[in-house]
């Protein structure tokens, strides 16, 4: 098994996957590998027709059954220097290098590599394979994913989301929102700051909202939170406005993000600025340049994955691995959207996250061998 995955492994290595270029090709050869072993593929293309998710299907057309689940970009190469051709597979002293070998062409091969026995074994439940693509800038792939999923009644019991944990069980870590909110307001003289619309000190009072309610996200930890930090973080990453000291400035942006450790502390957050920008900052700004305005654009929402006392993926996981311990992580993972459909769900593969998205990137072959023995223990729980 370890040799017919690493030989997939250097293939899937070969195609680059990087999150801005097309990931068809890939698509296309995965394809081909499952079907020519009985898997039922079905690919949905994005709107710019240059990237596709698949869903590949293994047994029987009945609702239950596991996911196996990996992302098919990778991040770019630029300005890291490698001790060898990034999209080619190199080995050194039992570690396979590559762009992707962790995060996460490894787990997508060991899923691939375990797909032609598993067509073979009768099953009563059928594993599912999801791959897709824009991981690394957003979740774009799972998010457009789950409600086409959704649409044809697919309802598996659990996923395991193969990303770098060293096969480490994480049943829980922080959801990531990311906010660009623009102010225009109106431009003029600075000896007459009445007759303008400041964007900058508009955007200042947002802001000063917006740590406000970072300090009371901290009352509202539940008293089990294994976080760290165990609240919802907000993060004011960037402010950008104005252009000399006697001008009023016209236009203001602030950059910031929320990694909620709970969805409803999103929300909550969420409510509190929009009811703030409607019926203290708008109005007040209106007053002067009825044009004036605020957008807020969402650059990209990603789940958590709550921590959850009942959690079938982390039990089997575990009795699987023999690992009993399990975490959280501050990283986030496509594991909160497979939650959000009814799914348990534990993140669990192959490879170090310390590994990711570094020159000279690799994965171990124990890894990997530990990966299969988990896929093998997959496999025999939904055999008939
Ligand atoms: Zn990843």
């Amino acid at each position: 098994m370890l040799k017919a995955t690493e030989a997939i492994l250097a293939e899937l290595i070969s195609f680059p996957t990087v999150s801005s270029d097309s990931n068809l090709d890939m698509m296309a050869w995965m394809a081909d590998r499952l079907e020519h072993h009985g898997a039922r593929v079905e690919l949905f293309a994005d709107s710019s027709g240059a990237k596709a998710n698949m869903f590949a299907t293994i047994g029987p057309d009945v609702p239950g059954g596991v996911v196996l689940s990996g992302h098919s970009d990778v991040v770019p190469v630029t300005d890291q220097v490698w001790h060898s051709n990034p999209f080619q597979l190199s080995e050194r002293d039992d570690r396979l290098h590559g762009r992707g070998a962790c995060d996460m062409k490894g787990f997508i091969a060991a899923a691939i590599a375990m797909a032609d026995p598993l067509a073979e074994t009768p099953l009563k439940r059928p594993v599912h394979l999801c791959f897709t693509h824009d991981e690394e800038v957003g979740c774009m792939g799972a998010r457009a994913l789950v409600p086409e999923l959704q649409k044809r009644g697919y309802a598996p019991r659990m996923a395991i989301v193969g990303e770098p944990t060293e096969m480490r069980i994480i049943e829980g870590h922080k959801g990531c929102c990311e906010y660009t909110c623009r102010f225009h307001g109106m431009e003029g003289h600075g000896s007459a700051p009445e007759r303008g619309v400041n964007a900058v000190e508009y955007a200042v009072r947002y802001v000063t909202r917006l740590m406000a309610l970072a300090e009371q996200l901290k009352t509202r930890v539940p008293a089990n939170s294994r976080f760290d930090p165990p609240w919802t973080t907000v993060n004011v990453g960037r402010l950008y406005g104005g252009v000399a000291h006697n001008v009023i400035p016209g236009f203001a942006e602030v950059d910031w993000e929320m990694r909620p450790m709970q969805e409803a502390d999103a929300g909550f957050v969420k409510e509190a600025l929009h009811a703030y920008v409607e019926t203290e900052l708008l109005p007040a700004m209106r007053k002067v340049n009825p044009a004036a305005r605020i957008e807020t654009q969402v650059i990209g929402e990603v789940a958590g994955l709550e921590p959850l006392p009942e959690n079938a993926a982390r039990d089997l996981v575990a009795q699987l691995t023999g690992n009993e311990t399990c975490d959280v992580v501050p990283f986030g993972t496509e594991a909160g959207l497979f939650q959000e459909m009814g799914m348990s769900v534990v993140v669990c593969g192959p490879g170090s996250i310390h590994e990711a998205h570094k020159p000279d990137e690799y994965v171990s072959r124990d890894q990997l061998s530990q990966c299969l023995t988990m896929l093998e223990g997959v496999a025999r729980s939904v055999a008939a």
